[in-house]
């Protein structure tokens, strides 16, 4: 109900009164002060003069479903949105509430993240509202074995967006954004499957926007930063989230009628560390390798010193830079 008043407030230009909202919703007026009250306490600043109504005076720096409407193109993606304030962990809610929607294209999003996770179950850092921490939810009817390739797509739209708003950045494979050495966005796919059929799969994204230094944990200090901290400036969080979904939805549609290409373009010309000498991470051992290109399926083509030649699966090793 909170939305619907929200959406007759945003649409109406002039004061919207108490008796036109409680008509247009058929709650009591009574209810419509109550919920007027509640979305002031969500940082909305709302005059109500009396005779006259109600309306917005300014807006919270929140990604709620109204502010990102604004931006929004997509077909399905996000077009079913759920907004919290606060959550353990996106992906983890996700996949909580998965049965319950038939349809793919859910999207949730939190303002603070308590217990964000990386791969392999490491930390991500999400407990300010300065990021995106948000999940989508996907229905492929694609092969198991295509799923992996789905990371490369979600960098490919990520780093894509962030260009489309004029920011420059470089996609290490296989799941981070890096801007100026620095990581600014990691992803992170899952998948519910049973045999070789696919339920759904969770894809997390974390992407860093208008911290500050002093807002990252000394654990990550050195190898993380924010667009704001790289580009001095603030930016609308609504505005990059939806430019990342309809980027995204593009690029899925086309990867899940077979062109996975137009994405692994994205990614190959966009790689932080093809023709580098990286180190590859497995189990704890570290070999020296070259990253030589990005394979049709999405795996990282590497040489070792010795001269051997290999493809890393995504999920397998950890890549860092020399
Ligand atoms: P990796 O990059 O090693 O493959 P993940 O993609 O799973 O790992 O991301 C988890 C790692 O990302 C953490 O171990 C930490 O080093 C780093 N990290 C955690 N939170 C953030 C954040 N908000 N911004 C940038 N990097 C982060």
């Amino acid at each position: 109900m909170k939305d619907k008043i929200l959406k007759l407030l945003y649409d109406s230009d002039d004061y919207i009164s108490g008796a036109k909202i409680s008509e247009t919703l058929g709650i009591s007026r009574q209810a419509v002060w109550k919920h007027i009250n509640s979305i002031r306490k969500n940082g909305y600043m709302i005059e109500s003069i009396n005779n006259k109504g109600y309306k917005i005076l300014a807006k919270p720096d929140v990604c709620d479903e109204i502010s990102i409407s604004e931006y929004l193109k997509t077909k399905y993606l996000g077009r079913q949105f759920l907004h919290f304030d606060e959550l353990d962990s996106t992906n983890a809610y996700i996949k909580k509430i998965a049965t319950d929607y038939k349809k793919e294209g859910l999207v949730v999003l939190t303002e603070k993240q308590l217990a964000g996770r990386g791969r392999l179950g490491r930390k991500w850092f999400s407990q300010n509202s300065k990021g995106i921490w948000m999940s989508m939810m996907l229905r492929p009817k694609i092969s198991i074995f295509e799923v992996s390739k789905i990371t490369q797509v979600v960098a490919a739209a990520v780093a894509s967006a962030l260009a489309d708003l004029g920011i420059d950045s470089k996609i290490k494979w296989p799941n981070d954004i890096i801007i100026n050495d620095k990581k600014i966005c990691g992803i992170l796919v899952e998948m519910n499957s049973e045999e070789n059929h696919i339920n759904h799969i969770v894809i997390g994204i974390g992407l860093n926007i208008n911290q500050d230094k002093s807002d990252f944990d000394s654990e990550i200090i050195d190898i993380a930063s924010s667009l704001k901290i790289e580009m001095g400036k603030t930016y609308n969080r609504a505005e990059i989230m939806a430019t990342v979904l309809n980027k995204f939805e593009k690029l899925y549609d086309e990867f899940c009628m077979g062109n996975f290409e137009v994405s692994r373009k994205i990614c190959s010309e966009k790689s932080y560390i093809i023709g580098s000498e990286i180190y590859v991470i497995n189990n704890g051992e570290k070999v020296k390798a070259i990253a030589k290109s990005l394979n049709e399926d999405g795996k990282l083509l590497v040489e070792y010193e010795s001269g051997q030649k290999e493809s890393l699966i995504y999920g397998e090793v950890s890549v860092r830079l020399k």
